[in-house]
């Protein structure tokens, strides 16, 4: 089971935007290599890291982060939704009486 946490923990997740493939772009400044994950459909990227684990994680972060942002906006729709009925409702039993 553990085995199986670490090895999801290195797969690269689709592009939170578009669901692209992410790509490896590998930037070599002076010594050093950075690296930065980028899609290849929408051109999203993560910022130049040092380490491959890092933009990984960052990479994949983001999509929960995406995923998260998402549920919020339709808890949001939902609150608003009710709300708006909530108010018709109301108009239509003050009428009646
Ligand atoms: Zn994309």
């Amino acid at each position: 089971m553990s085995l199986k946490a670490k090895n999801n923990h290195l797969i690269i997740q689709p592009c939170p935007c578009c669901s692209g493939l992410a790509e490896w772009v590998d930037v070599k400044a002076s010594s050093i290599i950075l690296w930065q994950l980028a899609c290849n459909q929408c051109g999203l990227a993560t910022n130049l890291e040092d380490k491959k684990s890092t933009c990984l994680l960052v990479w994949n972060k983001r999509h929960d982060n995406n995923r998260i942002k998402i549920v919020f906006a339709l808890m949001l729709l939902t609150l608003l939704l009710t709300s708006i009925m909530a108010f018709v409702l109301g108009m239509i039993f003050s009428s009646i009486r």
